[in-house]
């Protein structure tokens, strides 16, 4: 923590209650003082940099007016959310992650010369107990699961946070199948915030009581539309038990939000104002939005989105929900111009399955690493990931982000190249039968995106830089 002594982390993490508290006390009278409060924290050096400063007058000016979509999330949260673990959730999220987590991630970068992520992402575990279609998860039996175990996930993390990173996710299999042990490391790891990608099936009152206790759990539902279409994917009554847990946590004031999977065949139920209507009623403070993505082996490729149904959601989530909904969406893929392209390879994020390979991303199943034989900087410093940070970005349309989706040949050249090896250990992937899944909906975004990426703001700005530059990417690093 070299910008950041213990002192100072302390003096922050005084003034981030003292802020949630008036906040929560007054908001419209308070927030002036508030403001005052962190533009004096800012001005005292290296704590903020300008981008987050500008960032920050920016929220500011949201935060002003009562009728913008963003304060009436705040307004939602702190009508609906428990104080307590608002304040957790920012001290553990803006200032240990973003601040103090993001100024050692970059000396790590600096010094080591490899990505260093600001998220890992783990599989406590492959069993589950649904069967989703289109989920390699799947294809696990009780017969050949695998799991970290507890010391392996707080290895990982004590190894993080001497890195910079405080964010971890879980992901599966069904990560409640080991809630006990995920409560366990929200408990040794108190400066961290965690979340999991969950069915919502395992999720009962006594373990609502215990995130409320902790205070640094905050889950993503997996849902898809209405019973109808969550039942048809996940299994009947699903739809019934995820709403229950929904139920249980906002009763306690804990925040949760969802995650969806937009298919060719849920697009319609996904995207219609009556399902957006039902997860606000719901209490769903933040919506993750994923397309569909056939990896694994007898994955229907049909289930692939259009090029019209992925331009449709970009148009939704931009032109409509994020103005009028208080959700925060992420819409992964459409949201590259946000990130500079993709995010994996531990240049914001990356996997480790419960087998211990350390992969670029959730959907990337190839790996030339396990942290079960590597130090995490070790990892880092892997030739897959060494060469997943060469090719980055890897298209300058920044709603092209992704080496499977969007841009075939490109994983396929880095898993060569490096050696890495299919990860899934029940039907291992050929890479280049894998890319071949994906080369016609690739195809039809590229001249699908073409147009909308050149209209938007972000591209124009990278039309001119890559005309003054010679660079096409020159404006990611603007
Ligand atoms: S590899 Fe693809 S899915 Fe994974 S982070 Fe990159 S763009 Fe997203």
């Amino acid at each position: 923590m070299p910008a950041f002594t213990s002192i100072k982390a302390k003096a922050i993490g005084i003034a981030v209650d003292q802020g949630v508290n008036m906040l929560y006390d007054d908001f419209d009278g308070n927030l002036p003082k508030v403001e005052s409060l962190i533009n004096k924290f800012a001005g005292s050096g290296d704590s903020i940099n300008d981008a987050q400063l500008r960032l920050f007058n920016m929220v500011m000016g949201y935060m002003k007016d009562p009728t913008n979509n963003w304060r009436r999330l705040v307004d939602n949260i702190i009508n609906n959310v428990d104080k307590d673990v608002v304040k957790t959730f920012v001290h553990n999220f803006f200032v240990n992650s973003v601040t103090i987590g993001g100024a050692r991630q970059r000396e790590v970068n600096d010094t080591e010369g490899c990505n260093c992520p600001w998220a890992i992402l783990m599989d406590p575990t492959t069993r589950c107990n649904l069967h989703c279609n289109g989920c390699w998860a799947a294809n696990y039996t009780n017969a050949n699961h695998k799991d970290l175990t507890f010391e392996e996930l707080d290895s990982i993390i004590t190894q993080g946070k001497d890195l910079g990173t405080y964010i971890y996710l879980f992901t599966g299999g069904e990560p409640m199948v080991r809630k006990n042990d995920l409560i366990r490391l929200c408990e040794k790891h108190p400066d961290c915030f965690f979340s999991a990608f969950t069915n919502g099936t395992l999720v009962d009152e006594k373990f609502a009581d215990e995130m409320l206790r902790v205070k640094n759990f905050m889950p993503a539902f997996s849902i898809e539309g209405f019973e109808e279409a969550t039942d048809s994917r996940r299994g009947k009554g699903t739809f019934e038990r995820v709403t229950h847990a929904m139920d249980i946590l906002r009763e306690r004031k804990l925040p949760f939000g969802a995650s969806m999977c937009y298919t060719s065949a849920n697009y319609d139920s996904i995207t219609s104002d009556e399902y957006i209507q039902f997860l606000v009623d719901k209490g769903v403070l933040f919506a993750w939005i994923f397309t569909y993505m056939p990896v694994g082996l007898g994955a229907p490729v049909e289930l692939l989105a259009t090029a019209e149904q992925r331009a449709g959601m970009y148009d939704k989530v931009r032109k409509n929900w994020r103005n009028n909904v208080p959700i925060f969406f992420a819409d992964f893929w459409n949201d590259g111009e946000y990130t500079g392209g993709c995010i994996a390879g531990a240049r914001r994020y990356m996997h480790i399955n419960a087998a211990g390979d350390v992969e670029p991303c959730a959907f990337i199943h190839y790996s030339d690493s396990n942290i079960l034989e590597k130090t995490l900087l070790e990892c880092y410093k892997s030739p897959l990931f060494k060469s997943y940070q060469a090719h980055q970005p890897f298209n300058s349309n920044m709603l092209r982000p992704c080496p499977l989706l969007d841009n075939p040949g490109m994983l396929s050249e880095m898993v060569h190249e490096t050696g890495a090896k299919s990860t899934d250990y029940v039907h291992p992937e050929d890479v280049d039968e894998l890319e071949s899944k994906t080369q016609a909906a690739a195809a039809a975004w590229a001249e699908k995106s073409a147009p909308i990426w050149a209209a938007s703001p972000k591209g124009r700005l990278s039309d001119r830089l890559a005309k003054e530059t010679g660079d096409p990417n020159a404006w990611v690093k603007y």
